[in-house]
């Protein structure tokens, strides 16, 4: 994600000629009639675009433009508005609303979030517009998985513009950031409620780890190598390798993560009855964490 001013030229017709053949929803393309509004940013870039097309997206007539506002000027056949926003945004916008890529603009965080204020205030509901399996989406939700990236930023993001449906899956790489280190902007940005909801997600995966581990192994039957004492002996050491993992910000503990701890005490137990219960036990604990609810 970079400039996305850059490579922004005057006159920008909708749809490129080159995306004809590109739309993402993989409907076949369909040739669009001469485009009948322009749309001039306060930047000074046109974008000639199609009316029924901004229409249709919109629950609002593109916010009252196409009913109530100004038509500055006609050019040709086309009627001319123009916008507050800047070309670099309404770029983004028109290419989410035409349902082809943006990618080769490289559109960074800030003009995202511009864009999707945009789309709000047009009356475009991002739920409708920018759909899980568009290229935008899938390039937001890939950037909050970069382990490298703010575990933040994308969740408060879409939080911020209640954009539901990508907040789910971005909350959980959020999880990475312990509760206590979340910043009161980042809180603020967010909002009350999904700031609730990733909290409770939070408490509920302790709660559920927690709970794995500490119901102990089973214990195997008396033989004449390990009695009931040495094998209270691997409770014990079960148990305080399960108060170390319970311990640990919920972030950490992955499925290997927890076999790796639990491996090393049990190569330290001398029974293999015994180590073979604990084994158990853990891969079990595994499975079931491998489960646990990851998403507000
Ligand atoms: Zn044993």
């Amino acid at each position: 994600m970079g400039d996305s001013r850059a490579h922004i030229d005057q006159d920008f017709i909708f749809p490129p000629f080159d995306d004809l053949c590109m739309e993402e929803n993989g409907a076949s393309s369909t040739v669009q009639p001469p485009s009948d509004t322009i749309l001039q940013t306060s930047d000074d870039v046109s974008f000639y675009v199609h009316r029924t097309l901004l229409d249709s997206k919109s629950n609002n007539n593109f916010g009252g433009l196409l009913v109530y506002g100004v038509m500055c000027a006609l050019r040709g056949a086309r009627s001319l508005y123009m916008l507050e926003e800047t070309a670099s945004v309404l770029n983004i916008v028109l290419h989410i609303l035409y349902g082809i890529s943006s990618r080769r603009y490289c559109p960074d965080i800030p003009v995202i979030s511009q864009a999707f204020d945009m789309l709000i205030k047009y009356g475009c509901p991002l739920s409708t517009c920018v759909l899980s399996k568009s290229e935008i989406f899938v390039d937001l939700v890939s950037h909050a998985s970069d382990p490298e990236s703010d575990p933040l930023e994308m969740y408060t993001l879409a939080a911020s513009k209640g954009f539901e449906e990508l907040a789910v899956p971005c909350s959980s790489f959020a999880l990475r950031t312990p509760i206590s280190s979340i910043e009161n902007d980042a809180a603020i940005a967010m909002g009350a409620i999904y700031l609730w909801r990733l909290v409770k997600l939070h408490n509920e995966r302790r709660q559920t780890l927690k709970r794995l581990l500490l119901q102990p192994p089973r214990a195997h039957e008396d033989t004449t190598a390990c009695d009931k004492e040495r094998r209270n002996g691997v409770i014990r050491a079960y148990g305080l390798t399960a108060g170390y993992a319970a311990l640990q910000p919920t972030v950490m503990v992955t499925g290997d993560w927890i076999g790796d701890v639990f491996e090393k005490m049990i190569q330290n137990v001398g029974c293999g009855l015994c180590r073979d219960d604990v084994r158990s036990k853990v891969q079990s604990i595994i499975a079931c964490w491998a489960n646990a609810k990851r998403t507000i």
